[in-house]
This record gives structure tokens, sequence and C-alpha cells, in this order.
């Protein structure tokens, strides 16, 4: 591999497996392995008890021995503020776990990549803001400049566009990111069901253009939840023939976890495989079935699928609009998954050949996309808060006097140029207002989830009371209409309203949600012009002190 200085990277930060990739100079994607030589790392982090760091397999291996020193899937409680992951007796956030992942993939890529300029790295579609910012803080405190944070499905679809175009007989050699230019249009469902996340997106490419149409999921749905059903299984079995409870030992049940992750990966390939277990001397080897894995989980499998149907509803499109599905993410591979599809769409879903390093490919595609263009006059958000921000469209390309950093061929860089790229955003921004004639709380969306972004929608409601002089507005990230099933993200206040306004007096609340992820949110009373404005402000995620804190921390931590 040619050694490149300044490179950018794209990195799937994964609930079970992470992968760092980069496009070389002739425009060919790459997978960096680590100093292992996998392609992909466990997400697993070991500390032991003389403080020593290890991130990988060797974690993960140490997890059925010392299942209370290893972490892993702590990409699932990104976000949750107060939420700490006890590890041989010291309290770790996620955002500092995820920082460690991404310090020993980087790390490691150095051995390939001697000076790493910045990254762009994935998150699922369904991620709401404060799980975003969690992972650009992760990447502050693993000291790496994040250059942008990209849906999972959207570096799936764009990397996927690349190699079709290669099926098609592309340029093998040279020029993947031409290719962008010259797919025939298509609109791509790509279901994404990982070790822990699920996304549905659906993304229509055409030309030099790739626009996300809707993206649907649930964050906490992802291969561990099938495990968990076959260690229930297991363990209730074993209960029932021993008398003894395997969740009972942190030891047993790490083992008994690995064992039935193993055997639901083997009954992807196979229709039956053995599950064993043992302690105080007790054994039981059970026979488990392709079949009954799937009736465990059915109602798992169902959930998918009810998240699909919404999707193309949400869309307003039918099957018949669907060229092509996708399937990304390990736990795709279970056959159920295909066949599912399969029967509700009347189409055979494509599994990519390198489904394990799609995302990051995608991923590294972005970043080398970003890297061409920042001489250009385009911005690039880095607040993590929203999950594409390269250039608007109708943007022209930068014109040919700017300077393009010399990394790439110059026909690579006309090319990628070209590409343009829009998102929606995947929940539905609201205020909280008082439903009067059933005088009870209620969210009222102003802006729909899968709206094209940017965007800027306005909605009138009336003040509550007589003489109101303060309207507070508490804004939503959610889409139910009970507010309880949504997470506050900001307040904007409009104070000093004058005396004696009567009640009902209008109040317009316009939400501007805008290429760079930053969501503006102005309230004016209408009668008297007053005025309140603000910038949200997420009310999750570290503060300075925090972060510096945590990335001293961190920089001083060597990963074996
Ligand atoms: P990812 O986060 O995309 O790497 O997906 C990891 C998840 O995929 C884990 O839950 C794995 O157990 C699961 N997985 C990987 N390979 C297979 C397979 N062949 N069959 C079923 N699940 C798999």
């Amino acid at each position: 591999m040619a050694i490149e200085s300044d490179q950018v990277v794209g990195i799937d930060l994964g609930t079970t497996f992470s992968a760092i990739a980069y496009v070389d100079s002739g425009g060919r994607v790459r997978t960096i392995p680590n100093r292992e030589g996998e392609l992909t790392t466990p997400s697993a982090v070991l500390i032991e008890p003389d403080r020593t760091v290890h991130v990988g397999r060797k974690a993960l291996r140490a997890r059925v021995k010392q299942p209370n020193r290893v972490a892993v899937a702590f990409k699932r409680d990104m976000g949750e503020k107060f939420y700490r992951e006890t590890i041989g007796g010291r309290e770790f956030s996620p955002e500092a776990l995820s920082a460690l992942v991404l310090k020993k993939l980087v790390g490691d890529a150095t051995a390939v990549i001697p000076s790493i300029g910045g990254a762009v790295v994935t998150v699922p579609a369904y991620f709401g803001d404060a799980r975003r910012k969690a992972t650009q803080d992760a990447g502050r405190i693993a000291s790496i400049e994040v250059l942008d944070i990209i849906n999972e499905p959207t570096a799936a679809a764009l990397a996927n566009a690349f190699r079709q175009y290669l099926h098609r007989g592309g340029d093998t050699t040279r020029f993947e990111l031409a290719a962008i230019a010259t797919t025939a249009p298509s609109t791509t469902l790509v279901f994404d069901l990982g070790g822990g996340t699920f996304d549905v997106t659906i993304i229509r490419i055409e030309g030099e253009r790739l626009d996300v149409l809707a993206t649907g999921g649930e964050v906490r749905l992802g291969g561990i939840d099938f495990d968990v059903r076959l260690v229930t299984h297991f363990c209730d079995e074993f209960v029932r023939r021993h008398g003894i409870d395997l969740r009972d030992s942190p030891e047993s049940l790490a083992q008994i976890q690995a064992f039935c992750e193993m055997a639901k990966i083997t009954l992807s390939s196979r229709t039956q495989t053995v599950i064993v277990g043992e302690r105080y001397g007790k054994q039981l080897h059970l026979p488990i079935s392709r079949r009954q894995l799937e009736e465990l989980t059915a109602d798992l499998l169902a959930r998918t699928q009810i998240s699909v149907e919404n999707l193309l509803e949400d869309a307003l499109l039918t099957w018949d609009r669907i060229d092509d599905i996708l399937l990304v993410g390990g736990a795709s591979r279970m056959p159920v998954v295909a066949d599912m599809l399969n029967r509700i769409s009347g189409k055979k879903p494509n599994m990519d050949q390198a489904p394990d390093e799609i995302v990051a490919h995608g991923a590294a595609i972005h970043a080398a996309i970003l890297h061409m263009r920042t001489s250009s006059a385009v911005s690039v958000a880095v607040d993590g808060s929203r999950t594409i921000t390269t250039p608007e469209v109708g943007v022209e390309p930068a014109s040919d006097t700017v300077a393009v950093p010399d990394l790439f061929d110059q026909k690579v860089v006309d090319a990628t140029r070209k590409v343009r790229m829009t998102d929606v955003n995947s929940h539905g921004l609201g205020v909280v207002v008082r439903d009067s004639r059933e005088n009870t709380v209620v969210n009222s969306v102003i802006i729909p989830k899968n709206t094209p972004l940017p965007t800027e929608r306005v909605k009138v409601f009336g003040t509550e009371a007589a003489n109101q002089r303060i309207v507070r507005l508490r804004i939503l990230e959610g889409d139910t209409r009970d507010p309880r099933g949504c997470t506050q993200i900001g307040e904007c206040v409009i104070r000093h309203l004058p005396k004696g306004l009567p009640k009902g007096s209008p109040v317009e609340v316009s939400f501007r949600y805008d290429t760079s992820g930053r969501i503006h949110v102005r309230a004016v009373e209408l009668k008297h012009s007053t005025t309140a404005e603000v910038e949200l402000v997420r009310n999750t995620g570290f503060d300075q002190v925090d972060l510096t804190r945590l990335t001293n921390a961190v920089s001083e931590i060597d990963i074996e």
C-alpha cells in the first residue's frame, strides 16, 4: 500500500465491530487492517488490574474469564448523559470507551498512513441529536479531527454505487470515485441490521446526486438481541435440567453468551448446531435448529419488517419503485432476513461482498469528497449534530482555480467534486403545547421526520392564558404525540410580553434546520413582534472541562 501523508479516513464505529478505510490516490477504497492483521476490530475494551488497556480481539476473548473487566456494546448507550459502565471498579462513559476504540483504529492505521488528517465517523441513521453529538465527542476525546458524521446506510449506499459501477465494467484500476457520475438512476433500500442497532433507509442515486428519501429503524435492535433469546433459551433449559442458573455467575453468563453468538452465526450457514454449557460439573449439550432460532426471535424480525413497511409508507413508495435491496450489517446474514424481505417485496436482496467493510468504505469516500473540497467556499460542520454536511444542493463545484490538495489525481478530484448529497432528518422536531380540547400537553411536530434538509417550517400557536408575560417553548425531538415519548433538546423563551395580552394571542414559531446541522428556533408574538431566538445548544454531552479532562486521560493511555 502506498504511504501517503495527511490522509483522511472513514471509520465505522460499530456496536460489535469497527473498521477504518481510506481512498488512495488512484481512487481505490482500502480497508486498513489492525495490528493483529484483521480488517475489523471488535469494539471491546479490556482494562487490566494494572490499568493496561486492550481493545479488540484480546478484550473480547478476555470477556469470558474477566467479564467485569471488559466493556462491549457501549455504543448503544452513547449520549445517555448519566450512563456509566463500571470496569474493574472504575466508571467510564460510553464516549470514553468509544474514544479508546477510535484510538486503537487510528493508532494501528498509522502503520499504513503515518499522518491522519481527519476522519469521517459513521452513526446509525436513526441516532438522535444527543447520540450524534456523543459520537463527535468520542472523536474529540480520542484527539481525532472529526470532519463529519455520516449515516451508516448512506455510507453503504455510497460504497455500493461505486461497486455497481465496477460490476458494470467500470475501470477497476483507477477512478473508482468517478463511478457516482455514471451510475444508472436507482432507488435502493438499505436494510442495516448490525450488532446493536437497526436502520432502514431509502436512497435515490441519479447522476452525481445521492438523495436520502426516508430513514427509520430502532436504536436498540440488533444481533445482540437475537443472542439474548438463545441465551435465555439455553439458561432456562439448564435450570430445568440441573436446577442451576448460569446467569448467577458473570463468567458462566459471558461464556454462554459467546457460545450462543457462535451458534447464531453457525445457523446462518447450517440448519442445526449444538450449544454446550457447563457448571459445577453439570453439562448440557443442547441441539438447536435454524427453525428454532427463527421461532425464538420471530418478534424481533417482525419489528424490522414493520419498520421497513412504515418507511415505504412514509416515503409514499411501493416496492415496484425500489430497484435494489442492499443488506448491510452482520446480522443481516441470517437467512431469515433475506427471506422476509423477499417475501414482502418480491425482490431478491443483495448482500454486499464485504458487508463488514462497506460502511467504512462509504465513510472513506465521503471523507475523500470532503477533503477534496477543503479549499472550496463550502463549510463543513463539525458539531456532530447532523448526518451529511457536504455542500448544499445547487452549490456549484469549486472553480478550477481553487487549490486542491495533491492527495488525489486531478481526474479523481474532478469527478468527485460533482457529487451532491442530501439527507433527511431521522426524527421529528416539535414543541410542547397544550391541547385545549383534551386539556393535555402534546408534542406539536413542526418539522416532521424524513423532511429533506435544509428546511424551514412555521406554525402559529395561541398564548395559554390572559395577560401572559412569558412564553417558554420546550423543544422536542421525537414523533410521538405524547411528549414523554420524545427527548427535550432545548428551550426558547420569549420574555417581557406586553401587559394585557388576551388569551390565544398568536405566537409564530419557526424552526430552521440548516445543512450544517444547526437547529435555529425563532418565536414571535405577532401583535407586538416581541421575539426570541435560539440556536439549539444540546443539553446532553460534555462541557469543555470534562472534554479536556477526558482527552488528556485518553491521550495518556497506551493501547496494547
Ligand atoms: P456488525 O455490527 O455489522 O459487524 O454486525 C455484528 C453482528 O452481526 C453481531 O451480532 C454478529 O453476531 C452478527 N453476525 C455476524 N456474522 C453473522 C452471520 N453469519 N450470521 C448471523 N449473524 C452474524
